[in-house]
């Protein structure tokens, strides 16, 4: 049984914030001390890198407790869900006037296992070494769930106007089964339904040597879709041969299936991806990106762009075949032998059609083509929204060389499950880092720069502000 318990519901006057003074947002921004919430902002940060949620067990409860603190002190009203013993959610809301839709900033509290063995500092320590802060989660995402916090205590401190809900969500289990995110918009969909907006990981800003900082904003995933083949015939000895076996058929269609070249379909996010980066191109690749469309009608350029890897998956369904697996002995024919595919589909595809089309590649009615995973179609936001137009302003004003493009991820993000209930969920990370420390992300050593912290929290305040009132 699911025990739905209660920590703390704190209604305090005056909760519905909304300035009695003529400030306008400039104003507002301009008299905030930015110096102290920073220092705040930076502390509190090594306070949540110290508490212990890898996943699993995950232990998310000990999160929500210090969030569960935060709020008491600042008077935002908020609830702690317990979703199964240790494991647990927690909301937050300040109120707006009600004549835009809520905005919601959605984090994870649970963080992959870290090998100590293998770090500088102990992964829990939440140690500033050379001006970096260490710990697990320090990218992947405690450092934006922190940010996420502060700017409501700033917004409930400093009184920020709000024409919208400000709503803060921190949820369990993300990196394993996403139960956190499942169980709130199954017991507790009122929370969220009839937001606007969502902000959550999957974006921020890589600094390259050259061209120099791409910022992504997330705004769609592929979706896994797994998928096993299942060859069955005639077992026999190894030494005679038969032609038709399960592992015979099964390694002609994976010959198939590997081979084909799945269609190719411009999302209007990736075509204005590539013009993007058309300015950071030579020519003739500069004018090729500029009009990504009509350049896609040579056969040339195509086979170009899908030989390189990072631009291949933006562009089609894709299959990498990972799982192989026959007989156990050398020498024996096995009757059944199956592989399985990773297939990941681009937003707006439906599994179903896309089952239908690899049966047909296939094409052996021996071999059974079953999903390992549910049919879910993978979906994505439109850059054409307030919200993305603000988060693209702002980055710019705080890096005027930096590059804004929307980013379909490969992988997934919690956004596919809050889409379908019409919000439009941008992964945004006020961050701006090299690539590899962006790899320390379930790695060793995961590590976010103090500076980019106490940055950050002044460029999600402005993204914040902004969107709450336009
Ligand atoms: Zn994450």
């Amino acid at each position: 049984m699911r025990l739905r318990a209660v920590l703390a519901i704190l209604l305090v006057g005056g909760c519905v914030l909304s300035t009695s003074a003529q400030t306008s947002l400039p104003e507002h921004i301009r008299a905030i001390p930015w110096e102290r919430y920073q220092e705040e902002a930076v502390r509190l940060l090594q306070e949540y890198l110290r508490i212990d949620t890898s996943n699993p067990p995950g232990n998310e409860l000990a999160a929500a407790e210090f969030f569960h603190r935060l709020f008491d002190q600042a008077g935002i009203p908020h609830t702690v869900y317990v979703s199964a013993p240790g494991r647990g959610n927690i909301h937050a809301i300040l109120k707006g006037d009600g004549s835009l839709r809520p905005l919601i900033l959605l984090n994870h509290m649970d963080v992959v296992r870290a090998e100590s063995a293998n770090w500088r500092v102990p992964p829990f320590s939440g140690e500033i070494v050379e001006g970096e802060l260490y710990g697990r989660g320090a990218l992947d995402m405690k450092d934006e769930g922190l940010l996420h916090a502060m700017v409501m205590l700033m917004a409930a401190r400093e009184r920020l106007p709000l024409k919208r809900d400000l709503v803060f969500l921190a949820t369990a289990d993300e990196e394993v089964g996403g139960t956190g995110s499942t169980w709130m918009l199954a017991n507790h969909p009122e929370l969220v339904r009839g937001a606007e907006y969502l902000i959550t990981e999957g974006g921020g800003g890589l600094i390259y040597p050259e061209p120099g900082t791409i910022y992504d904003i997330g705004v769609g995933e592929k979706a896994p879709f797994w998928i096993r083949l299942t060859a069955t015939g005639r077992g026999g000895h190894g030494s005679i041969p038969i032609a038709d076996s399960a592992t015979h058929r099964l390694a002609r269609a994976m010959q198939r299936v590997v081979d084909w070249q799945t269609p190719i379909r411009l999302l209007p996010s990736v075509e204005q991806y590539f013009h993007q980066l058309a300015r950071r191109e030579k020519e003739p690749r500069a004018s090729q990106f500029r009009n990504v469309r009509k350049a896609l009608r040579d056969p040339a350029f195509v086979k170009a762009l899908t030989q390189d890897e990072d631009y291949n998956y933006l562009l089609r369904d894709t299959i990498s075949l990972t799982v192989l697996k026959g007989s156990e002995q050398t020498n024996v024919i096995p009757d059944t032998a199956y592989c399985e595919l990773d297939v990941r589909l681009l937003p707006g595809q439906d599994p179903k059609a896309f089952l239908e089309q690899l049966r047909a590649v296939v094409a052996d009615d021996q071999i059974r083509v079953e999903p390992l995973s549910p049919f879910r179609t993978p979906n994505a936001s439109s850059t054409g929204t307030a919200l993305y137009r603000i988060i693209e302003e702002v980055v710019h004003e705080f890096n005027p060389e930096a590059l804004v493009v929307p980013a379909l991820n490969s992988g997934y993000t919690e956004s596919q499950m809050y889409r379908p209930l019409g919000i439009s969920c941008y992964g945004f990370a006020p961050m701006e880092i090299t690539p590899e420390l962006d790899g320390t992300q379930h790695a060793a050593n995961e590590r976010v720069p103090v500076d980019q912290v106490r940055r950050g929290l002044k460029m999600l305040y402005e993204v914040v502000a902004r969107a709450a009132n336009e």
